[in-house]
């Protein structure tokens, strides 16, 4: 649209609609070039040395960005970056349009009684992972938040994931071993009594993993070292 060539993104953010206000971003819903699209702005802290905090802006908006890029030329859907402003540190992202979160998604399902049903998704999620590990991409911030559901019209849904800004390129087990355990601790604080769902997921993940045996060891130590870290605190 010409109308947002000629417009500074301050202006075109003043226009969006935000969504989400978080501790590092602002997340906005907004129109560009005639599509849907979510825009994520890295904001400065204050309580950082102006120096040091543009660098760790600049680098997080580059992770998300690169890490984003790399799961959809593997084929793991993740939304469509439009464009990227690395002065106002604003990335602009394909809106997910009828999608909810998978922490949404779960929680309905299990009021509504149909927990069985969820199971499918519990693997599928498994597979997404193996998938984007096998790529080296670790995530960072693995949350049932920040995977999304999109239901389509023949009933199939595509599951999305989002929220890149702490990934990193990484081909060690520890580190894919960590990011399993980060989303283990999530999942079960947010979704409770849902241990039996959380391994089938890792079941999922071992199998479609061409490289599961030796995360899926560290994952172990991990949580051994948890445990223990617990019982002495
Ligand atoms: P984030 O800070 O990236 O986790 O985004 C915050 C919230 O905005 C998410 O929990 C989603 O509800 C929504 N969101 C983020 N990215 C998208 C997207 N590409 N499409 C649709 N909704 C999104």
């Amino acid at each position: 649209m010409a109308q947002e060539k000629s417009m500074a993104i301050p202006e075109f953010l003043s226009k969006a609609e935000l969504i989400k206000q978080g501790a590092e971003a602002r997340v906005y819903r907004a129109e560009f070039l005639g599509k849907p699209t979510i825009v994520k702005e890295r904001f400065p802290k204050r309580y950082r040395h102006p120096v040091l905090d543009e660098k760790l802006t600049h680098r997080r908006t580059v992770q998300e960005v690169r890490s984003i890029l790399r799961c959809r030329r593997a084929g793991i859907s993740a939304p469509v970056v439009y464009f990227v402003d690395y002065t106002s540190h604003c990335i602009f992202l394909e809106e997910i349009a009828g999608s909810s979160t998978v922490r949404d998604h779960i929680a309905s399902t299990r009021q509504s009684d149909c927990s069985k049903e969820l199971g499918w998704l519990a693997e599928r999620v498994g597979q997404i992972l193996a998938k984007m590990h096998d790529e080296d991409v670790v995530h960072g911030d693995l949350t049932t938040s920040n995977m999304l559901l999109r239901h389509q019209e023949d009933g199939e849904s595509e599951l999305f994931l989002i929220d890149f800004g702490l990934s990193y390129i990484s081909a060690l087990p520890e580190d894919k071993g960590v990011d399993l355990y980060v989303l283990e601790k999530a999942f079960l604080s947010t979704h409770p009594n849902t241990e039996t769902l959380f391994e089938r997921l890792l079941k999922s993940y071992a199998v479609a993993s061409k490289k599961s045996s030796s995360v899926i060891k560290k994952l172990d130590e991990v949580r051994l070292r948890g445990r223990k870290r617990s019982m002495v605190g």
